[in-house]
């Protein structure tokens, strides 16, 4: 079987635009470079038409370029017009993978233009948005049908080859409104593979409960058809509403679930032992507690206590359980102080911030030295309200420039 499947993880774009959480710069950062360390093919790292947005997308496009973001592409989200393509690159010249999005289902397209365009007129400005990104360095495009599964297949199937004739690389399918199931988003997709040849992702919405079932379903329609698929996840599921389809879930179905184990092929790039950091991680920086239940992360996940449970899982483990802590990279006792402590941040003074940063095994060669990167460590605090994890306090001394661009104000 040819064809692979890819994450393209968009917290940094899905997540952070919900209503009632967001990320401070910092965080969205920390993430790119979590989502590098696992593997991922591609973060969706937010909109470079959005003016607080440059900053930090310039500078993680120079992380790219530094070699501390390795594999993973970053992307920017723009709307598919012209003009949104050309203020992204002047925003950020750096940019070379965009996703361009246009509602495609006569219901969006009714009721957000109220007939003043109709979907001709969104399809020429869907092909002009892909030769302007082109002609500007754009190396990946996806084009995005923002309701795809409310759209005739017949129009979806128009939408891939006009964009794939200006050079368009990947369709992404867009279950807006989370309303496809399994079966339905397997036919479907296994059409427009069939009938275009292009890749396609998936990105799917949580509404009904079935998010990563239902993008699993899609992938496997457009690998059986031979071709790559993408699945568009986020960590620990947030997003819009009910939310997105959860990375760590998303692994865990495509490496363990008995019907897909051998059957789609997952990018070797995953390393599923981030899973635990990274989720922990966005947690804290979103400030949503883990549910217990949550796949491979929960506090429950790999807890038993009713007698036959109990009893068979200590004669053996996979009596009750699929996979172990460690493929998720958890089972390490972790260690909490619970006397004198030391912190550094907003308020704190060079004594404080020399013994954390001795903790972590990092000295600074000069006074000059250890004063800029205490006050990027004030500053990052005020950014982002809470106490600075041993990561970001990492990152800090190491991409002082970096962060300073990340936590410049742009008018
Ligand atoms: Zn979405």
């Amino acid at each position: 079987m040819k064809g692979k499947v890819y994450l393209i993880d968009v917290t940094n774009r899905d997540g952070v635009q919900t209503s009632r959480i967001l990320l401070p710069k910092l965080a969205k950062t920390m993430l790119n470079t979590y989502f590098d360390e696992m593997g991922l093919f591609q973060s969706e790292i937010g909109f470079p038409t959005l003016k607080h947005e440059v900053n930090y997308i310039n500078a993680n496009l120079e992380l790219v370029r530094l070699g501390a973001i390795k594999r993973t592409h970053l992307e920017g989200w723009c709307r598919a017009i012209p003009e949104d393509v050309q203020l992204s690159f002047r925003n950020c010249p750096q940019l070379k993978h965009l996703n361009i999005s246009i509602s495609t289902s006569e219901i969006m397209i009714a009721g957000k233009f109220q007939g003043k365009k109709v979907f001709k007129d969104l399809l020429k400005s869907l092909v002009e948005s892909v030769k302007t990104a082109r002609e500007l360095g754009a190396e990946t495009i996806g084009i995005n049908a923002e309701d795809a599964s409310r759209t005739e297949l017949n129009r979806l199937i128009e939408f891939i080859n006009a964009g794939k004739e200006a050079g368009a690389d990947r369709f992404r399918y867009c279950d807006t409104l989370g309303t496809d199931d399994p079966i339905t988003i397997y036919e479907r997709i296994k059409t427009l593979a069939l009938a275009t040849k292009f890749p396609i992702e998936m990105h799917c919405h949580n509404d009904l409960g079935m998010a990563e079932a239902v993008s699993i379903a899609g992938a496997q329609g457009a690998i059986e058809c031979g071709v790559d698929s993408y699945i568009n996840t986020t960590v620990n599921g947030y997003g819009e509403r009910c939310g997105n389809c959860d990375l760590v879930s998303t692994i865990l179905a495509l490496k363990f679930s008995q019907g897909l184990k051998n059957k789609l092929p997952l990018d070797e790039h995953v390393d599923l032992k981030m899973a635990w950091r990274l989720a922990r991680y966005a947690s804290y920086a979103f400030n949503i507690p883990i549910p217990i239940n949550q796949p491979g992360i929960g506090s429950n996940a790999f807890a038993h206590e009713s007698g036959i449970h109990a009893d068979g899982a200590l004669k053996n483990r996979r009596n009750y359980e699929l996979y172990d802590p460690e493929d998720v990279g958890r089972g390490e006792p972790e260690l909490t102080e619970t006397g004198r402590v030391i912190t550094t941040g907003g308020y704190g003074g060079i004594k404080g911030f020399r013994h954390v940063y001795d903790k972590l095994g990092i000295h600074f060669n000069t006074d000059n030295e250890a004063r800029r990167i205490l006050e990027l460590v004030q500053y990052a605090n005020l950014h982002t309200q809470k106490p600075l994890t041993d990561d970001e306090l990492r990152f800090i001394a190491t991409y002082p420039d970096i962060v300073q661009l990340l936590l410049t104000v742009k008018i």
